[in-house]
């Protein structure tokens, strides 16, 4: 396997939750030179991170009064997390209370081995984070012999009653559970997320797919990661991973919240752009919004307008969207067009069908916001938002060579 690959899949691995995102890409980070800004008091780093919960940001800091290249990806992704009080105990079983989180495809969380990873709070205000990749918990599917029409009708569930997983016959407390996980019994809160403990994979008898849970949108977050850590610019580039795309952004650590305009204000006052000069600025900035796009589904294909279906392994689609569900506007267009052609990175072109619902993502936000413009990119894949989803081989290396010549150019 490539190098770039097994990178990708120890970053899906090791990065169950926006938590542990934030952990994986400041290891990254710190390898290459990048150094924690504690304080925006403090001297602004040349290489730098800032982090809020589930979000990151880097930047590394170009010539003087150089414009902005930005992208921006998300670290979330839809699944199901344990509630405040969790404990169930039910006909002979042990079950965890969940809350879905963002756009789950249900039937995907079926019948899987589930691990249980987040974050613990204490109550001397300090934290940290835990993750078991065992087998603990299961939301089990209804026999066939209970429910005779299911491959007629589809499975249904309730999305309260059906998903809840059992997680033994005898279990302890989740809170027991908990404090044995990080050897503390002063535990004052948590966030626990469910997750599929298989690895990342090669698939097909080609090896030209991979498989794994999260790449919507991690491979994106590793990707931009890749670029700012290994291309050379002029420019003042920023790498934002925010939290709670899947649920519309709206957060202090989403895509609509303060942290990418913080450290686009730190960057500007660092190289003292004058208010007046600010606006020139960021009418030179550009920002590359990357979440995964649908591929082409060979079974389904009458989803797609059939001159713009992305197809795995063919490079990055560029999304456009007319209503504005995404930002690209034709000239952002010819700009990531002309890049992808100097750097010799393939990029296919996606429009949604005109009876079909458009997707968003964070590109029109980032724009709307800042007033840079944005342009709305992604790794084509299929099987979005299931417990595991399916990408090409090859993409993920496009997809860095399209970012680190968007950075440089
Ligand atoms: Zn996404």
């Amino acid at each position: 396997m490539v190098n770039s690959l097994s990178s990708l899949f120890r970053f899906l691995d090791e990065s169950p939750t926006p938590f542990h995102v934030v952990a994986t890409s400041v290891s990254l980070l710190e390898q290459k030179g990048f150094a924690h800004q504690k304080s925006f008091s403090d001297e602004l780093q040349t290489k730098g991170y800032f982090i809020r919960d589930g979000a990151i940001i880097a930047w590394s800091l170009g010539a003087k009064k150089a414009p902005l290249r930005i992208i921006g990806a998300h670290t979330d992704s839809p699944n199901l997390r344990v509630q405040p009080n969790p404990n169930i105990h039910n006909a002979g079983w042990s079950q965890l209370g969940i809350e879905i989180y963002g756009g789950v495809l249900l039937n995907s969380w079926l019948d899987r081995d589930l691990g249980i990873a987040g974050r613990v709070l204490f109550t001397d205000g300090t934290s940290t984070l835990f993750a078991d990749h065992s087998a603990i918990a299961r939301v089990p599917q209804l026999a066939i012999h209970l429910d005779r029409e299911v491959n007629e009708r589809g499975v249904q569930l309730d999305k309260h009653q059906h998903t809840v997983p059992v997680w033994g016959t005898n279990a302890p407390s989740f809170q027991e559970w908990l404090s044995g996980k990080v050897n503390r019994t002063d535990i004052a809160f948590y966030d626990a997320h469910l997750f599929d403990i298989n690895p990342a994979t090669l698939l097909g008898v080609d090896n030209s797919l991979i498989a794994s849970a999260r790449l919507d949108n991690q491979l994106s977050c590793w990707s931009a990661l890749q670029a700012i850590t290994s291309t050379e610019s002029e420019y003042n580039v920023i790498v934002v991973l925010n939290d709670h795309e899947e649920v519309g952004s709206e957060s202090m650590t989403g895509a609509a919240g303060p942290m990418l305009e913080s450290v686009v204000e730190a960057i500007l006052n660092h190289h003292s752009v004058s208010p007046m000069e600010k606006h020139d600025l960021l009418a030179a900035s550009w920002c590359l919004s990357a979440d995964n796009a649908h591929a082409v589904h060979p079974n389904y294909q009458e989803r797609h307008d059939p001159r713009h279906g992305p197809r795995v392994n063919e490079g990055a689609a560029l999304k456009l969207n007319g209503n504005q569900r995404y930002a690209t506007t034709s000239r952002g267009a010819a700009h990531i067009r002309n890049i992808a052609k100097a750097v010799d990175a393939p990029l296919q072109v996606f429009v949604s069908r005109n009876n079909m619902p458009c997707g968003s993502t964070i590109g029109p936000i980032t724009s709307t916001r800042l007033g840079i413009e944005a342009i709305d990119i992604g790794a084509p894949q299929l099987s979005m938002h299931s417990a595991r989803e399916l990408s090409g081989a090859q993409d993920p290396d496009h997809l860095v060579s399209l970012m680190s010549g968007f950075i440089a150019r």
